[in-house]
């Protein structure tokens, strides 16, 4: 047992009334957890805070704290937040090596989730667990979706999701990976083989552009696609990064650790502007990325960038470097709404459901990104948790 988790558990007050559930999204019963841990019932919380959110492992590690149930830690007022995050990882990491699933009976119905992002692993464990068939596609190689190609390892082993494979393939869900749904194989051609509903959960994955000259160049990326698989790029010794949101600083920071000797965030406002985290921030700034302010891009060329200051005083100038990363969002792609019927989606391009997750086709349903826009995993499984109930719901009623 490691002595410093449960030095973590014994700050917690115990509240009453905890406001650090209050703060989640997922509402993970953090008090409880706290009690069964110390008292020796790991199993039992390790199983609660799966029961809760099936991605509690995952969460553990990548979920902005500081923001939900840290940040409303009563102790915050004395500085010393219960570490909530550590303690958890500790238990469902325990839980998920110590537990093996079983495939339950089948309940006759079958379900089709496009997406394995965090969205549709979590929809995949609470229907796979209730017995309903599921098959899950992905047009990457590996499932995970921004949690296999987009956080750094160096923030998210890699290994967990291996585990949650393991796991899923347990409960009896069928994995189809490295096809593209959508124009090849449509949504008729599931209802048609049986699939009682359709869930969409295809995240965002097509970039912003700049639309500026130069964005087509060889040194010009953008941030998403590098982080899939930062090892084939070769960047040079200078890079800079526009845009300062936590994807920039994940690409930031996976350059520096690529051998990149010079990194900088260049931020059309000022520091108190910057979009990502502050603990993001702070990590690259340690890990030696820089920072430079009131600059937005003109133009690139093959040396580097032109500019112009957007802090009033209007000059104008160019930056040398050897790698441009664009990291300024990204849209969802529109592959499945252009090619099959009756699927609304709003000007950005994000499907439109109601509140239950149902789109405007009957029996589609979605969640994560691609309907709210890029936001959090721990957002995304809680939509999941709402659209599961939903789709048991209509098939119920079918
Ligand atoms: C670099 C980066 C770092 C981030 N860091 C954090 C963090 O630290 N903490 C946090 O909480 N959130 C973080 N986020 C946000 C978080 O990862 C997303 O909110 C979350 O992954 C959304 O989950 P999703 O299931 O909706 O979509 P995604 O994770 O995007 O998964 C969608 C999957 O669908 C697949 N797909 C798309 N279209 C099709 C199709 N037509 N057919 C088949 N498959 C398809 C894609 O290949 C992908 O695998 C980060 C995001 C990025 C980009």
């Amino acid at each position: 047992m490691n002595k410093y988790t449960i030095d973590l558990a014994n700050t917690c007050l115990g509240c009453k009334k905890p406001s650090c559930e209050k703060g989640c999204p997922v509402n993970t019963p953090i008090a409880e957890m706290i009690r069964l841990f110390l008292s020796g019932e790991i199993r039992t919380a390790g199983q609660m805070l799966f029961d809760n959110n099936p991605l509690s492992i995952i969460c553990s590690l990548v979920c902005p704290h500081e923001k939900h149930c840290e940040g409303h830690c009563v102790l915050n007022k004395k500085k010393t937040a219960v570490s909530v995050g550590s303690i958890e990882n500790y238990i469902s990491d325990f839980y998920m090596h110590d537990t093996q699933f079983k495939k339950p009976e089948h309940n006759g119905h079958n379900i089709a989730i496009i997406g394995s992002g965090p969205a549709g692993i979590a929809l995949a464990f609470i229907l796979a667990s209730k017995g309903y068939g599921i098959t899950m596609y992905d047009s990457h190689d590996k499932i995970g979706g921004v949690l296999r190609q987009g956080i750094p390892d160096f923030r998210l082993n890699k290994n967990i999701l291996d585990k949650l494979i393991e796991k899923l393939k347990q409960l009896g869900v069928i994995i189809r990976p490295n096809i593209m749904i959508g124009k090849n194989i449509t949504i008729d051609d599931l209802f048609r083989d049986g699939f009682k509903a359709v869930f969409l959960s295809t995240g965002v994955w097509s970039p912003k552009k700049l639309g500026i000259k130069g964005e087509s160049l060889g040194h010009v990326h953008f941030a998403i696609d590098y982080l899939k698989n930062p090892s084939v790029y070769d960047l040079g010794k200078k890079v800079v990064v526009l845009g300062a949101g936590n994807v920039a600083m994940d690409v930031a920071r996976t350059a520096v650790r690529n051998g990149v000797k010079e990194v900088v965030i260049m931020y059309r406002k000022g520091e108190e502007n910057i979009p990502a985290e502050k603990h993001e921030v702070d990590c690259a700034k340690i890990d030696g990325v820089k920072f430079d302010f009131y600059k937005e891009p003109l133009e690139f060329n093959d040396k580097g960038i032109f500019y112009q200051t957007t802090d009033g005083t209007d000059e104008k100038g160019f930056i040398e470097t050897d790698s441009i990363f664009i990291s300024i969002s990204q849209n969802p792609n529109d592959i499945i709404v252009k090619n099959n019927k009756d699927i609304s989606v709003d000007e950005k391009g994000l499907l439109s459901t109601d509140e239950n997750g149902m789109t405007s086709r009957v029996g589609v349903f979605a969640s994560g990104d691609v309907v709210t826009g890029a936001r959090t995993v721990v957002e995304a499984v809680a939509f999941s948790k709402k659209v599961a109930v939903s789709i048991e719901e209509y098939i119920d009623n079918l």
